[in-house]
């Protein structure tokens, strides 16, 4: 019996995270859970799993919540509550599902409390890579993915040396704008962001699949978990998102992981590692599919990727900003209050104004994130 707890439980991986771990009551039993504003499904969860701690975002939902619940369920808020969450003495295993760099601190506290980690909020490793990888070694922690592309790569490892690795070739599927010009670009709206053609997903996490920043994000954190230099880190288009990723050896032979575009699975696999658990889930048809496509990324129409590789190249402090820049740049075109070009420029002028500083501890990251934050904000207010 694995004991988790899931931060963001309330989201699209969550609610996915709570499927897996409904289809084997026997294997998982969740113990402790965080939400943001969605309390109405936190109510759903606390009576579907009784678990014994329980974070609401704010303190105001929190109170409320409690009261509800007194003398069965701990409810605690903020980012104090996520960490006792993450930290509960009872879980093997904590999933961090939330959105945004606000997993980073939950994640340190995690590993120190020696918890097996597994991974889909890509942004705690691309705001501070270094610092959790070095941690997660330091406490001889494992940390999973759970993004599909690196759970891929993870999957086509077992059994393999790092040093045989030539590169990694993370699939695209090129989000909801895959085929419009940057002239079409221009006037899109937000209804049109969020229509991903292959998966369902949260908000964010979509417009940043139509910018394209969701395979710079993802470049940055195979970086960190494959410990792999840019150079060795490739992208390449392809729409079925029927191959997740791949690995090429030094022989020539190229792995990939093969299946149709579901997140239980590496939600799953994280949970179950080195074990595969039985998952009823449509079968990938390949004589259906027929076709696969790939295709050669273009860097001058996707900028987002371009500058992720940048951020990631010059270190230090770039990424935070990168990732803070647009996590609010983001936020302010899902608010109506910028167009979706827009988003790029954001980060290109917060990149650009940024003095990079090396080996930057927590303390210059939340620093440096909260200083981008309120530059990008001034930039549209
Ligand atoms: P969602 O927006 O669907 O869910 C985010 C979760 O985080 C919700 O539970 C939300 O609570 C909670 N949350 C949001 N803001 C805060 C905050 N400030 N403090 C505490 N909790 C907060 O996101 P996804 O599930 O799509 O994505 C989660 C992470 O997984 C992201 O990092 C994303 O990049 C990554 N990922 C997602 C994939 C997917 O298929 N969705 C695939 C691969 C990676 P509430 O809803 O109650 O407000
Ligand atoms: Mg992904």
């Amino acid at each position: 019996m694995r004991a988790i707890s899931l931060l963001g439980a309330t989201g699209s991986i969550g609610m996915q995270t709570l499927d897996v771990i409904r289809a084997h009551p026997d294997a998982f039993r969740l113990v402790a859970f965080s939400a943001g504003r969605n309390i109405e499904q936190a109510r759903h969860i606390i009576e579907q799993f009784s678990p014994k701690v329980v974070c609401i975002a704010h303190k105001e939902d929190a109170h409320m919540l409690q009261s509800e619940y007194i003398g069965r369920v701990r409810i605690v808020s903020g980012e104090d509550g996520l960490v006792e969450v993450a930290t509960v003495q009872e879980a093997d295993i904590v999933v961090n599902a939330v959105v945004g760099s606000v997993g980073l601190v939950p994640t340190l506290r995690a590993i120190e409390a020696k918890k097996t980690i597994a991974l889909a909020n890509k942004e705690t490793l691309v705001t501070a890579g270094h610092l959790v990888m070095k941690h997660a070694a330091d406490y001889g922690v494992t940390i999973l993915p759970v993004d599909s592309e690196h759970s891929a790569i993870f999957q086509c490892l077992q059994g393999e040396r790092q040093k045989n690795i030539e590169c990694i070739i993370l699939t695209a599927s090129g989000g909801s704008f895959r085929d419009r010009t940057r002239e079409q670009l221009q006037h899109v709206t937000v209804e049109e962001a969020l229509k991903h053609p292959n998966w369902s997903m949260g908000a964010k996490i979509t417009i940043d699949s139509a910018t394209m920043m969701n395979k710079g994000l993802e470049v940055i954190e195979a970086h960190w978990l494959f410990q792999l230099p840019y150079e060795q880190i490739d992208v390449l288009l392809h729409k079925e998102s029927i191959i997740h990723s791949m690995v090429q050896f030094h022989d020539g032979s190229v792995i990939a992981q093969l299946g149709t575009p579901d997140m239980r699975v590496p939600i799953q696999y994280a949970l179950t590692y080195p074990d595969r658990f039985p998952l009823h889930i449509e079968r990938l048809n390949l004589a259906q599919v027929a076709t696969l496509h790939f295709q050669k990324v273009d860097m001058n129409r996707f900028r987002c990727l371009q500058f992720a590789y940048e951020a990631g190249k010059i270190g230090g402090t770039m990424p935070t900003v990168l990732n803070a820049a647009n996590e609010e740049a983001v936020a302010a075109f899902l608010a109506g209050r910028i167009s979706f070009l827009a988003i790029e420029q954001c980060i290109e002028k917060a990149m650009e104004r940024h003095v990079p500083i090396a080996h930057p501890n927590l303390e210059t990251i939340r620093a440096v994130d909260l200083e981008t934050r309120r530059y990008v904000k001034s930039l549209h207010m």
